[in-house]
């Protein structure tokens, strides 16, 4: 792990990049459209291949859940070996997942020493001796979900190179793994759903209630005589009985109008009372409702009962009075019992019915969901599909954004209000989100998560909602509202349980999908890294220096008196400088230095591992070539020149010293006329030129 201070010729590291990037590029290609996890385990070690020995090599995936850690994939001498599971915390691997660092070793030595700082015992897998090698962590973006390795029996066998491209390659992999994973999750999903619909069909035949019991009741007549009979259902919400099933002489019109109040006539009365109720002589009985068939002079009426519970009413009339025998009371009684079974099967129906029509429902939502990667997209189909499901008039889909505490509104539908963001522990979304829990609030006004927002009209609402939780966190929230109090049921909530997981897993998908786009880490106009990326590989550069005692070095350029150029030759023309002053930067710079747009005009390089000398020399270099470089003929801008700053990390400096410190330096150039470079240390500036320093005079020194 020496500094690496080799000095190459510029065009012998553009051609090393170029080949590099290349190699890059094709296994991003490849990567990113592999789902399978076995073929892109091959993939990766292939293409790895491609580029450095691989004489062993393993992909290993961190397990908290198991406190394991499953390699998941090696290859040792031709042979693969799948899902070998070590304990977490005694290797090697442990300590490049939990530190997120690559590690080179180029001899067994440098290895052994590794081993004994951090107290490791000896190597658990592979059965070769290595003489040198590489473990990068494999990152995605906020998580390091595992560890990549190669190894030789040779001695010396990678470079630095070799680091940095490894773990580029282990970044794309990681994002492909995470994706494949998730792809296999939501597969395994739908698989579920599947077999759970096959099973449900295939018990159904067709029922149809009102049938079952017609025919009941014509079976009953051949072995009982009557005028009229019929079975009468309970409508809970109206208070009163329907007529299901009848035969006699009841028109259809009637059938469908007639209805018995609770606790009125007859069938009422049995409904309510649960006993056997007979009517000798219905001129005489006081419960009994003329409903002008003259014909019917006698009437019983038996209770259909699940358990203790009446489900309905099973009514004969006949045309004489006093004309049921006992036996023909057993046998209402033996009718009554199969009419119950038979509304018990049909309610079972309606509910399997519901539940196939639920599953077939989450069955698509997946499979619509699956190849989705844009945000307002699966917010679409989500309130699209929920539709379907649950009658509501609102919808809302929040994310959640730790930094701020908020939650960010990706969807408002049905909703005039504005897109408001929605404080942690605010209302009933920022409940969800606080507590991780779902929630069904029956009644807007009566419930302290109600909470009425400005200028909206006041009316009871229900609200349900749940949180879209992903690997164990809060990642969104998902609620609807109907106007009306207790609008929502379990059922209800419970099927959007089920969609806020399957929204969650889709989210994420395309979180990941969104890191794995370069254009999220590149400034459009340059093609350099954006501020965001330099950042976020600022963090790691820097505690890999401090971990490891290297240097890192920050370099600020600023173009001198660049708003002129704006408005001598026009804003397309400060565009021009501006790219072609990237391609100088960057071919000036070692492959493994990270240059980004830091700001408008403004251009910063991270140099890990350098030498203070060589900083310095890089920038002189780089100073001089943009003063010297003629831009081309379509800017017509004459020539430019840049004041550059640099900075070296201490171990004391806080987050973003570094580049506080490098701008500084940055500014006394600029207020010295631009064109130098100038260095910081130990809190004291200095001009360096070609090598020479150059004394400050006071006036300088005072700017
Ligand atoms: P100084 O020598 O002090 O650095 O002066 P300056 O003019 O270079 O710096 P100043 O910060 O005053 O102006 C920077 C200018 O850079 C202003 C802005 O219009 C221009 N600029 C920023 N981004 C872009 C861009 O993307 N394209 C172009 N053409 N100009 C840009
Ligand atoms: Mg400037
Ligand atoms: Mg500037």
């Amino acid at each position: 792990m020496a500094v690496n201070d080799r000095r190459r010729t510029d065009t012998g590291v553009l051609l090393e990049q170029a080949s590099r990037i290349q190699t890059l590029n094709e296994i991003s290609r490849v990567v990113s459209s592999t789902l399978n996890l076995r073929t892109l385990y091959d993939t990766i070690y292939e293409q790895v291949g491609r580029v450095m020995d691989t004489t062993q090599f393993f992909i290993a995936l961190h397990r908290p859940e198991r406190n394991a850690i499953d390699i998941a994939y090696q290859q040792e001498g031709g042979v693969v070996y799948v899902d070998q599971e070590v304990e977490f915390g005694t290797g090697m691997t442990t300590v490049v997942i939990e530190h997120g660092m690559s590690v080179l070793f180029r001899t067994e030595d440098e290895f052994d020493e590794f081993l004994q700082t951090h107290g490791l015992p000896a190597p658990l897998v592979g059965d070769r001796d290595s003489a040198s090698g590489i473990f990068v962590p494999l990152n995605t973006g906020n998580r390091t979900i595992g560890a990549m390795t190669v190894q030789s029996e040779r001695q010396c066998a990678y470079t630095e190179d070799d680091v940095q491209t490894l773990a580029v390659i282990a970044s794309q992999a990681a994002v492909a793994i995470e994706n494949a994973r998730l792809y296999q999750r939501s597969q395994e999903s739908v698989a579920q759903m599947e077999a759970l619909l096959r099973a449900a069909q295939s018990i159904l035949g067709t029922l149809d209630l009102r049938n079952v019991l017609d025919s009941i009741l014509t079976g009953m007549r051949e072995v009982m005589p009557y005028y009229f009979a019929a079975v009468l259902l309970p409508d809970h919400s109206k208070g009163h009985l329907d007529i299901a099933g009848t035969v006699g002489p009841l028109d259809p019109t009637q059938r469908e109008t007639m209805r018995i109040p609770f606790g009125e006539g007859v069938t009422g009365t049995v409904f309510c009372s649960g006993e056997v109720l007979l009517c000798d002589d219905v001129r005489e009985c006081e419960e009994y409702i003329d409903h002008g068939i003259r014909e019917v002079l006698c009437e019983v009426a038996v209770p259909l009962k699940r358990g203790d519970t009446v489900v309905g009413v099973l009514d004969v009339e006949r045309d004489s009075v006093g004309a049921f025998s006992q036996a023909d009371l057993d046998l209402l009684t033996l009718c009554a019992s199969q009419a119950a079974i038979a509304i018990e099967n049909a309610r079972l129906f309606t509910e399997q019915q519901r539940r196939v029509f639920e599953l077939q429902s989450i069955q698509s939502i997946v499979q619509k969901l699956t190849p989705l990667h844009d945000v307002p997209a699966i917010a679409a189909v989500i309130n699209c599909e929920l539709k379907q499901l649950i009658d509501y008039h609102s919808c809302r889909l929040f994310l959640l954004d730790r930094q701020h505490d908020v939650l960010v509104p990706i969807l408002l539908e049905g909703s005039t209000q504005p897109e408001l963001r929605v404080k942690l522990g605010m209302g009933v979304a920022g409940w969800i989100a606080q507590f991780g829990r779902s929630v069904i609030v029956t009644d807007s006004l009566n419930d302290p998560r109600g909470t009425q927002i400005p200028g909206t009209p006041v009316r009871a609402e229900s609200i349900m909602g749940a949180p879209l939780i992903y690997e164990g966190r809060v990642q969104g929230v998902i609620t609807l509202s109907k106007l009306g109090v207790h609008q929502f049921d379990q059922n209800a909530l419970r099927l959007l349980e089920i969609i806020a997981a399957q929204t969650a897993i889709a989210l994420d998908r395309s979180r990941l999908y969104d890191e794995l786009r370069p254009e999220a880490v590149t400034d459009e106009l340059t093609k350099l890294y954006n501020r965001r990326y330099l950042l976020e590989r600022f963090k790691e550069e820097r505690s890999r220096a401090l971990r490891n005692g290297h240097s890192l070095v920050a370099m600020m350029l600023d173009i001198d008196r660049f708003k002129t150029v704006n408005d001598t030759y026009g804003h397309d023309a400060g565009d021009v400088v501006l790219r072609e002053l990237a391609l100088i930067v960057r071919a000036v710079v070692r492959a493994e230095d990270i240059v980004a747009r830091y700001g408008g005009e403004e251009f910063c390089v991270l140099l890990p591992e350098i030498s203070a000398d060589n900083a310095e020399r890089v920038a002189d270099r780089l100073r001089l070539m943009i003063a010297r470089h003629a831009m081309p003929a379509s800017a017509g801008v004459d020539g430019i020149s840049v004041s550059i700053g640099l900075a070296t990390l201490q171990s004391d400096d806080g987050g973003m010293e570094l580049f506080s410190r490098a701008d500084l330096a940055m500014y006394k150039v600029k207020h010295a006329g631009g064109d130098r470079v100038c260095v910081v240390s130990e809190d004291a500036f200095r001009f360096t030129e070609g090598g020479r320093d150059l004394v400050l005079s006071d006036e300088q020194h005072l700017a």
